[in-house]
């Protein structure tokens, strides 16, 4: 199957190729050149694994062995053999993504790109080393860490934020064991993290590196393609559960940042999932809101601290692949990108709005309503849930009280709610005092839920990668990583 730059400067590769880039030679992003073939009803009524291969075998047809991969990458990762269960909670069904191994929705994608790219490198002949380079707001850093980790002929360096991810979040990263990572804070917003990579990416030419680029952020298809499986996994949990007959539509309310994980909900659509309105749900840092109710994307203003840091983003880069998709005028989206960029702002003509209006609907809350739904939530439902899954529930019920579409309403739960305790605790009317690991045990205290594992043990762990850097310093960090090991 052939992909091309969402930029059209760039020339088609096969799937495999497109894993192994990751971000396309012109800044654009990968898409298929036509959307697979492919029966949604057969994929239904497979078992979360299979699935995971149909939807993977129908994008990335260029590699091989996807059944051995799908199993090699999830199984007995995660803490139930359904990867993704879904949960009734009051009038909507939360569908659980952070049931792996580090406790963010991030895992279902980043415990099988490794195997998708260690497969792409065989496919293509590849004999240098992998560097995976990936700028995170949080959760994908350690995701990925924890996914490469060891991981032959691959590498992983990982920028996040210094002071702009949660001391859960910092800790897991720092910790992180392997021969083949590195972690580096950067001065400066998960934007400027994100910004640096790219500019990584188009620095260097090819034979300056001992090693070939590749991404696993979600500009990567194969960090996309993964995340589709679970919207169709609830849709077989609600048909299971008789909320559904085979057909009815689904709403999905997602907690957005890179706008990765909604645009997955999108793909299954044009697999044919009957998957309704899709809610684009933000919090404080409400550029995506703006954008789905006036075409106007700006990203000319303050970057808010937020509850929910995995989702302290102005530009988001998946958007890119929805307006491709959409509009398909690479040479308009490369415009709008150019805009964005020296502008920092773009306009998309009425028509265009109206269709994607059509499909999505956004909404945004403030730290406080954050906080106010977690604690109605827990003490109407007895469910904890984190900051980020907060404001998909509270965009939820603004929209059915708006729109008073009946449609059964799933919630994606993003991660648990352990790697945020200090902001779970005090939403759920307790102090938080303490290191975080005294506020995990607190918050275990409050709510009987049980703390995850990998949460857990972290405090036994050492700080292995304590280097912080400037942002315009990141080119020449990479450059210091030897290709040893
Ligand atoms: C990454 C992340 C998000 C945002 O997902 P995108 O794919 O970037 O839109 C939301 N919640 C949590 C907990 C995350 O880690």
């Amino acid at each position: 199957m052939q992909y091309l730059s969402t930029r059209g400067f760039s020339p088609q590769v096969d799937s495999a190729q497109a894993v192994l880039t990751g971000l396309a030679p012109d800044g654009g992003l990968y898409l298929p050149a036509q959307m697979p073939e492919f029966s949604w009803t057969d994929c239904v009524k497979a078992d979360v694994l299979n699935m995971a291969e149909m939807i993977l075998s129908a994008f990335l047809p260029d590699i091989p062995n996807m059944q051995t991969l799908v199993s090699k990458a999830y199984t007995g990762k995660f803490d139930t053999p359904e990867l993704t269960p879904t949960v009734p909670v009051g009038d909507f069904h939360v569908l659980e993504l952070f049931r792996g191994p580090t406790s963010a929705f991030k895992d279902v994608a980043l415990s099988m790109l490794p195997q998708l790219m260690t497969a792409a490198k065989t496919a293509k002949g590849e004999t240098k080393d992998i560097l995976i380079l990936t700028a995170t707001s949080g959760d994908t850093g350690k995701a990925a860490l924890e996914g490469f980790r060891d991981v032959d002929g691959i590498r992983v360096c990982v920028f996040y934020p210094h002071g702009g991810v949660s001391q859960v979040q910092r800790r897991q990263m720092v910790s992180q064991e392997g021969s083949n990572v590195a972690v580096c804070g950067i001065y400066g917003n998960f934007d400027d993290a994100q910004t640096g990579v790219k500019e990584i990416f188009t620095a260097f030419e090819e034979k300056q590196l001992p090693f070939r680029l590749s991404s696993a952020n979600s500009m990567n298809i194969g960090r996309l393609v993964p995340q589709i499986t679970y919207y169709f996994k609830a849709y077989r949990d609600l048909l299971d559960k008789k909320v559904i007959s085979l057909g009815d539509e689904v709403n999905f309310s997602v907690p957005t940042g890179n706008f990765g994980d909604i645009l997955a909900g999108y793909l299954a659509k044009l697999l044919g999932l009957p998957v309704g309105r899709l809610l684009c749900a933000s919090n404080a840092n409400n550029v995506l809101t703006d954008f789905i109710l006036t075409g106007c994307y700006d990203r000319r203003r303050p970057l808010h601290k937020t509850a929910s840091p995995s989702m302290d983003i102005l530009v988001s880069s998946n958007l890119e692949r929805l307006l491709a998709l959409l509009c398909g005028d690479s040479a308009t989206v490369a415009q709008w990108m150019q805009q964005l960029s020296t502008q920092g702002y773009y306009q998309i003509p009425r028509q265009l709005l109206e269709k994607i209006q059509k499909q999505f609907w956004a909404g945004c809350c403030t730290d406080e309503e954050g906080a106010d739904a977690i604690a109605r939530v827990w003490s109407r439902y007895g469910y904890l849930c984190d900051t980020h899954t907060a404001s998909g529930w509270a965009v939820a019920e603004d929209y059915v009280n708006q729109t008073r579409d009946r449609r059964p309403m799933v919630v994606l739960s993003t991660a648990s709610p352990y790697k945020f305790p200090a902001a779970v605790l005090s939403a759920i009317g307790e102090q938080a005092a303490g290191d975080e690991f005294a506020q995990m045990e607190q918050l275990h205290g409050a709510t009987g839920v049980k703390i995850p594992k990998n949460l857990s043990n972290l405090r036994q762990k050492p700080e292995l990668h304590q280097t912080v850097i400037e942002k315009d310093a990141m080119c020449t960090f990479v450059l210091s990583l030897k290709k040893e090991n």
